[in-house]
């Protein structure tokens, strides 16, 4: 049987090499001093996304991200690695989004693709962290979910897949379609394939491109593969108001740089006494509740 299937990869700054300039005086995320790279989860559903596509002739995987323009870089590094085809969801109204919004315009995006067999993500992006954009594509969706996979493998229109749970593993069934959400310790991406790379090294979203034009731009007449797909919110059919700023309830207060000195930290014992003075102090505090 063949598959239809849609990676969704998020463009992250590169939180695991944060400099002294990582952040601004103001204590927001100083993006142009971090890399910005494929999010790493998101190269592990890659992978199970390619071994798909290999084990059930005639699948396709595409790459399917939010972000600014500069975001095209994430389908090229798929395509670098096996993917088929790419779709870039970039447009002022999708900026700002929380998981809400960001799940919406994804679900959005994936039901104007259409026909889609399985939807697989990484488990959790590393800036924001949250692990919550998967679970709601499959909710707004209507779909079944499967999260913390390992191993994917698929017959007759029954994804089986192996979990990393807590104190082992466990292996569950689900009828396709499907969204499933791949860990960390799931098998490596495959690194870049040199020909793909000379395929599509100069493959780019129109935005990505400079307005007074490209010496490459004969080269885009004569290969549409190489111009990537880039739609807006009114591409996808999308709701301005479900989307970016206006679409997120979220709404972060302040963000402080808090860095801990030893002689703040307090050694407690496994006794009852100590663990519950702790749950007074964190609700004290305000820090749970
Ligand atoms: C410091 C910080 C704190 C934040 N706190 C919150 C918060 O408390 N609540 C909140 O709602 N939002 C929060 N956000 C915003 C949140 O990060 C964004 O909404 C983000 O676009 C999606 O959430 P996530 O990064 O947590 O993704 P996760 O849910 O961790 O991502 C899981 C998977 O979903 C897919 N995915 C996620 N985003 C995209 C994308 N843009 N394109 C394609 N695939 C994608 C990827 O496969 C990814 O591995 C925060 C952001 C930052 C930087």
């Amino acid at each position: 049987m063949s598959l239809k299937i849609v990676v969704l990869a998020k463009q992250v700054p590169d939180t695991r090499n944060v400099g002294k300039d990582a952040m601004t005086a103001e204590g927001t995320v100083n993006r142009s001093a971090l890399p910005a790279i494929f999010n790493p989860e998101d190269l592990n559903a890659l992978e199970q996304a390619l071994r798909l596509k290999e084990q059930n002739p005639g699948s396709t995987v595409g790459i399917l991200t939010m972000g600014p323009p500069r975001a095209g870089e994430v389908i090229r590094q798929g395509l670098y690695r096996g993917a088929d085809t790419g779709w870039l969801l970039t447009d002022r109204l999708f900026a700002g989004a929380d998981t809400l919004a960001t799940s919406y315009a994804l679900a959005t995006a994936i039901k104007k693709i259409g026909d889609v067999d399985i939807v697989i993500g990484g488990r959790q992006a590393i800036d924001g962290d949250t692990a919550q954009v998967g679970p709601q594509v499959a909710q707004k969706l209507g779909l079944n979910q499967v999260t913390y996979a390992e191993e994917i493998s698929v017959k007759d229109g029954v994804a089986t897949v192996k979990r990393h749970i807590d104190g082992g593993v466990e292996t569950v069934e689900a009828p396709l379609p499907v969204v499933i959400t791949v860990n960390g310790s799931a098998a490596p991406c495959r690194p870049q394939n040199a020909k793909l790379v000379m395929k599509y090294k100069r493959a780019s979203c129109p935005l990505e491109r400079p307005a007074e034009g490209t010496p490459y731009d004969n080269l885009y007449e004569e290969r549409p593969y190489l111009t990537l797909n880039q739609w807006s919110v009114a591409d996808v059919d999308g709701d301005p108001a479900q989307c970016g700023l206006s679409g997120s309830p979220t709404k972060v207060k302040a963000i402080k740089n808090i860095v801990f000195q030893a002689k703040e930290s307090k050694t407690l014992t496994a006794s009852d006494a100590d663990i519950e003075g702790m749950i007074k102090e964190l609700l004290d505090e305000k820090i749970i509740g």
